[in-house]
């Protein structure tokens, strides 16, 4: 529930026009009713040393959670991708919405103590265990719907539209029963969808063609006929195996034909984009889309690298996700963006452009922008805009003797999750001292849930 009132005082906060001191935030109904610069605190104010917007998260499957670390053992042949897919459809073949309902709020949990505030649920898991569509086809939907309410985590829903298992219309596996839908039952999906995230404060309703081994070109131009507005995801180019297939198919690569075949614009987040020409890169961000990357996730899955510098160089927008969810840390996450460029190109300080400019402010500043455009959310500490603010606590070692952009990179690259002490959504306190108020009941509910289906 979005707080009523309250007002906020912190020694520093970072705004969008930069870090400024001694900052009131007032709140009223959720929203930041206004902001004061180089105001004393007065009485009645709830004092906090630093402040930041909250982190959008782009792009998660919240129930792979419940796998998390469940695929590290070596096969019998080379593992990949791919044999990563097979553990994880065998671990989905059992999953009922109350299942999904206790992974999905233990996924949430983390990523709010994390610094989270949004998340984009990336949502295939739609169908009973034999592939049929349940008498609300939006039931999982709706258990995702319960994790967010209960955990107070902002949501944008994604209903991903999967009906192939390959390039060229290929038929679905069997392993890709629970997700498949024929264009008419997408259609009535959607709409439950709609009525599942009806009662969730500030929740927004996207739409997702899982990718382009998932759906053909005229199914594509069905769906945005289908949602002609609104948040629009796809995975795309994440394994060298796609770009090969697609290349194959169509004597194009994923991202070229993407950006030839479909009106890819702002409203667009093309998730991974790991396999680009420089040329493709400079396309996309050009097309004014983000690139939804998952670096954590990509690393885990052995993906490959991101080509930030053509892409950040023509301007590209960018945000993060945690995708698998094998382990939630936003500033984890943010921290192997610049990891990940810097092991490859032997530098440092890759993502900033411009001389002087913080590596953490760059990062992050980015991703708020970029995870913000993708889900359809406020960006930014603002009047006007959701109360979701996440404060740094000044005492950790990492943090020491810093001020301002300085403590970014103090968090991201020095602290990690530790350094973050309260968390509001919506103006509500949903995390103290680090912990999530409802940490331990949703982590009991998790434990059974596991050993269950364990
Ligand atoms: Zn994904």
């Amino acid at each position: 529930m979005p707080a009523a009132s309250l007002t906020l005082h912190f020694e520093q906060a970072l705004l969008p026009a930069g870090w400024r001191q001694n900052v009131r935030v007032s709140v009223a109904d959720g929203r930041i009713a206004g902001i004061a610069e180089d105001a004393a605190p007065q009485a009645g104010d709830e004092r906090h040393a630093v402040a930041l917007p909250g982190l959008p998260n782009l792009h998660s499957h919240a129930f792979q959670r419940g796998m998390a670390g469940l695929a590290e053992q070596r096969g019998a042949g080379e593992d990949s991708f791919w044999t990563w897919r097979q553990v994880m459809y065998r671990f989905l073949d059992r999953l009922t919405p109350e299942d999904v309902a206790a992974i999905a709020a233990q996924a949430y949990v983390e990523a709010l103590e994390s610094g989270v505030t949004r998340v984009g649920e990336f949502h295939y898991l739609h169908h009973d265990r034999d592939g049929a569509a349940y008498a609300d086809p939006a039931a999982m939907a709706a258990a995702i719907a319960a994790a967010a309410a209960e955990t107070g985590i902002g949501l944008t829903l994604l209903p991903v539209f999967y009906a192939h298992s390959g390039f060229g219309g290929a038929a679905p596996t069997e392993g890709q029963r629970r997700f498949v839908s024929t264009l008419d039952g997408y259609a009535r999906l959607h709409e439950a969808c709609g009525k599942a995230i009806f009662g969730l404060p500030d929740s927004v309703l996207g739409m997702a063609p899982h990718s382009l081994r998932a759906v053909t070109e005229a199914e594509l131009a069905e769906l945005l006929a289908l949602v002609p507005e609104g948040p629009a995801h796809i995975h795309v180019a994440e394994q060298t195996a796609e770009v090969d297939a697609c290349l194959a198919w169509s004597g194009a690569r994923p991202v070229e034909w993407l950006l030839d075949h479909a009106p890819v614009d702002a409203r667009w987040c093309l998730v991974h984009a790991t396999h680009m020409t420089g040329a493709e890169a400079r396309r996309l961000a050009e097309s004014g889309a983000v690139a939804g990357l998952c670096p954590i996730t990509e690393a885990n899955l052995g993906d490959g690298l991101f080509p930030a510098e053509p892409f950040l160089a023509a301007g590209g927008r960018f945000g993060v996700g945690s995708d698998s969810n094998v382990l939630i840390d936003a500033a984890e996450e943010l921290r192997w963006l610049e990891y990940g460029q810097r092991l490859l190109r032997r530098g440092r300080n890759l993502w900033p452009r411009a001389p002087g400019e913080s590596c953490g402010m760059a990062l992050y500043r980015g991703a708020l922008a970029g995870g913000a455009q993708a889900l359809g959310a406020d960006c930014g500490i603002a009047p006007g805009h959701a109360a979701d603010l996440i404060t740094l606590a000044a005492d950790h070692p990492g943090l020491a003797a810093r001020v301002g952009e300085a403590l970014v990179d103090g968090w991201i690259f020095a602290a990690g999750r530790g350094a973050i002490d309260t968390v509001w959504r919506q103006g509500a306190k949903v995390v103290s001292g680090g912990r999530h108020h409802a940490r331990e009941a949703v982590a009991a509910r998790f434990r059974s849930c596991l050993a269950r289906l364990l």
